[in-house]
């Protein structure tokens, strides 16, 4: 089979066969096979076996930052897999490519984030900073704080412990196997953060959950500084920082779910960095490698790690990819290409080109409203009638229609709150994109 050529056709029927998909409706898909088999990519194009080519309008799942046919990522990963592909970190164990990384992931981080776990992809690494939260607890002699809060909206990924942070409810009707003492607040009130106790939104707020489950029951708050999949939404100026002075009033330690907003995705290289937040725990995978290979890690800052570091007993959590040499060579050069070509500031610079574009969608149909962007993250919102903010019957489906009449012009965006009655179109294309592939 492997060395076979097979038709489209062929491999389609594999596919229905063999291929459990992930987010994917397996029914559909037993009967209909695959919605397009992708075979290779330029920049933000990616064209699939036929030959057609598409513009890759979300970086795929808003990961493959510097676009697609990357050679140079290509050839870090041959000359380490050449090298030494993989080696344990185990017990000890370590190899140059993962120190290195960490220590430019340590140099581009903000504040005192100064030390690195590595896993293999964002649930893990939420998974990881919940575990390490109610650890540094432990170790300071507080083991009854252990409840995570989350936001309303959240996704942190589909592990068990990130599944339960994630409030996206479709996430949550799949197995019920949620852990408990995860509890959800409504998002980004700045108000109520700040302790303004008049605000009719009081009720459900983070502060609100704190003060009625006990700042020593609660072990962290895990966001995301800007809410990707659950609908893109970018929090008022001064929510992040409420949050973050409401966990050093509490003693609570804040997780800064950076998966998406990580290197350069909303035009600075961390998210957080645009309300100057420095967070206990930063999360990170995706973009660290823009998708050429499977990597991600959480940040520490210096006051954890000086606590774990007393630990005389092991430290027993880990993964197999944790520190995997190719994947940490390959997050190099990812990030050394993104200084050279100053990618970070091209993401910042074509925000307005989307925001512009989005001005012109307004204009042209009069079902677009809510539009937002922050560098290249960003959505519009669809109503039956915007200025009353009518929504349209979820029997319409109108953001699952906009996605299918997009793919079938070849641009690939991301309908989002699909059956929820939200249509939310996220756009989040390559950080490589230019003026005139945005207008195009
Ligand atoms: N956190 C956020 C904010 C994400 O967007 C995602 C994935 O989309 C995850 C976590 C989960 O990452 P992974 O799919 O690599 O486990």
């Amino acid at each position: 089979l492997s060395t076979k050529q097979l038709s489209v056709q062929e491999l389609a029927e594999l596919d229905k066969k063999y291929f459990l998909h992930p987010t994917t409706a397996p029914k559909v898909h037993a009967e209909q096979g695959p919605k397009i088999m992708f075979s290779e990519g330029k920049g933000i194009y990616v064209k699939d076996m036929d030959g057609n080519s598409y513009i890759d309008g979300v970086s795929m799942l808003w990961n493959v930052n510097l676009g697609h046919g990357q050679k140079e990522l290509a050839e870090a990963a041959k000359e380490q897999m050449e090298k030494l592909a993989y080696s344990s970190s185990f017990i000890g164990y370590s190899n140059e490519p993962a120190v290195r990384l960490a220590e430019k992931l340590v140099s581009l981080a903000p504040g005192d984030l100064n030390s690195v776990f590595y896993t293999s992809g964002g649930s893990e690494s939420n998974d990881t900073a919940f575990k390490l939260a109610r650890f540094y607890w432990e170790l300071k002699g507080q083991p009854k704080k252990r409840k995570i809060i989350a936001l309303e909206n959240a996704y942190h990924g589909v592990t068990i412990a990130a599944q339960t942070a994630t409030s996206i409810p479709n996430f949550h009707t799949f197995s019920s196997s949620n852990i408990s003492d995860v509890f959800h607040a409504k998002p980004h009130l700045t108000n109520c953060e700040l302790g303004d106790k008049s605000d009719p939104n009081y009720e459900g707020c983070i502060r609100d959950i704190v003060e009625k489950e006990g700042a020593d029951s609660i072990a962290a708050v895990i966001m995301e500084p800007v809410q990707g999949s659950g609908g893109v939404y970018i929090p008022p100026d001064g929510y992040l920082q409420a949050v973050r002075k409401l966990c050093d009033e509490f003693g609570i330690l804040f997780i800064a779910d950076e998966v998406i907003t990580g290197f350069g995705r909303t035009g600075l290289m961390f998210g957080s960095e645009n309300w100057d937040v420095v967070p206990d725990f930063l999360c990170f995978a995706k973009g660290v490698t823009s998708g050429y290979a499977q990597l991600g890690g959480v940040l520490i800052r210096q006051h954890i790690r000086d606590t774990i570091v007393q630990y005389e007993g092991v430290l027993s959590h880990g993964f197999t990819y944790s520190g995997h040499a190719t994947a940490c060579a390959v997050a190099l050069k990812n990030i050394e290409l993104m200084e050279r070509d100053n990618i970070v500031v091209n993401a910042k610079n074509m925000e307005q080109v989307l925001a512009d574009g989005f001005e012109y969608l307004k204009g042209k149909y009069d079902i677009v409203t809510k539009t937002r962007a922050i560098g290249l993250l960003s959505a519009f919102e669809l109503y039956e009638d915007p200025t009353t903010e009518k929504p349209f019957d979820v029997s319409v489906m109108a953001a699952a229609k906009v996605g299918e009449e997009c793919f079938s012009r070849k641009l690939l965006i991301r309908p989002i709150r699909v059956g929820e009655g939200k249509n939310i179109i996220a756009i989040a294309p390559p950080l490589v994109i230019n003026k005139q592939e945005i207008e195009q």
